[in-house]
């Protein structure tokens, strides 16, 4: 095992099966588990360590499920060729890749894991590996703005330049800015400097991670506040009216939201209002992508004073 090949590994397991849906479990233990390196503990752990934190990772950072699994990536890792199990006996036979093992087998049994010696022992060697590492993690399964977030929750430094400090499609930000008149599309924020915006981004309703194309009807115009907010699902776009896209959009809020000041004036008051939009109908939101938010990202179900539900 050397560097190239297990950067090779990780990609495949980044590249994702089904490009609709998120699949954050394996990169948010991978992350854990090299936070772990970092702190100097043990190369094995339990899954009773893991099973509460990793589950908040997956509430908190993959998509709005009813059910979380923590379980699966702790023993489907092995497969991906970067991690191993250590199987008590009575498991080994019986279930190993013939049946999902259960959360409360892997706490019985007291089951570990964790990378596999020689990759810890990369791993730990060089810390610039496992920067890159964390960031090739995050960038094939985050947005940027969630970066930061991620980092700070699974233990690992902030202050790592995990993302990439340029923008990545500078025509994609000028076009859809340009569309939106550089001004949020949720609270019109349109502070210049000069003549150049700020704090404003250019924003993908359907992450680019998952397939989103550069393009304007994927683009929303929105305030670093706003952007930050939309990513993490606090609130989500939908067509005001059947008609999709020729008709108005509103805004709905999370009904997880919470909070005393800034809520009110920064996101409650926008619940359930227009959107401001581009005056060309092409340039407006796609209903495709609008679903794809709510369903991947959108922590429904929405405040209900406002909107069809
Ligand atoms: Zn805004």
């Amino acid at each position: 095992m050397n560097a190239k090949l297990l950067l090779d590994k990780l990609e495949k397991i980044t590249t994702w099966k089904r490009r609709e849906q998120r699949a954050p479990n394996k990169p948010l233990l991978l992350l854990y588990a090299l936070a772990r390196i970092e702190q100097g503990k043990t190369r094995l752990f339990k899954y009773s360590e893991v099973h509460e934190p990793l589950g908040n990772l997956l509430r908190e950072f993959g998509p709005p499920r009813t059910v979380v699994h923590p379980e699966y990536p702790f023993w489907r890792l092995e497969n991906d060729g970067v991690w191993q199990v250590a199987w008590p006996p009575p498991l080994q036979v019986r279930e190993r890749r013939t049946q999902d093992v259960s959360a409360a087998t892997l706490m019985e049994e007291e089951v570990e894991a964790g990378f596999p010696p020689q990759v810890q022992k990369l791993l730990e060697k060089d810390p610039d590996l496992r920067r890159r590492v964390a960031r090739m993690l995050l960038d094939a399964h985050f947005p940027t703005t969630l970066h930061e977030d991620i980092q700070s929750a699974v233990g690992l430094d902030t202050e790592w330049e995990t993302t990439r400090r340029r923008v990545r499609d500078p025509e994609f930000r000028s076009k859809v800015l340009a569309a939106w008149r550089n001004r949020c599309g949720v609270c019109g924020f349109d502070v210049r400097l000069g003549r150049t915006s700020l704090a404003l981004d250019a924003a993908h309703i359907r992450w680019k991670q998952a397939g989103g194309p550069d393009v304007e009807n994927n683009g929303l115009a929105l305030c670093a506040l706003h952007h930050r907010l939309f990513d993490r699902g606090a609130f989500t776009v939908q067509p005001a009216t059947r008609k999709a896209e020729q008709g108005p959009m509103e805004v709905l809020v999370s009904d997880l939201t919470a909070g005393t000041r800034g809520l009110q004036e920064s996101l409650m008051r926008f619940h359930g209002s227009g959107l401001l939009l581009p005056e060309k109908e092409d340039q407006r939101p796609e209903s495709a992508h609008l679903l794809w938010h709510r369903k991947e990202v959108f922590r429904g179900p929405a405040h209900d004073s406002a909107g069809p539900g």
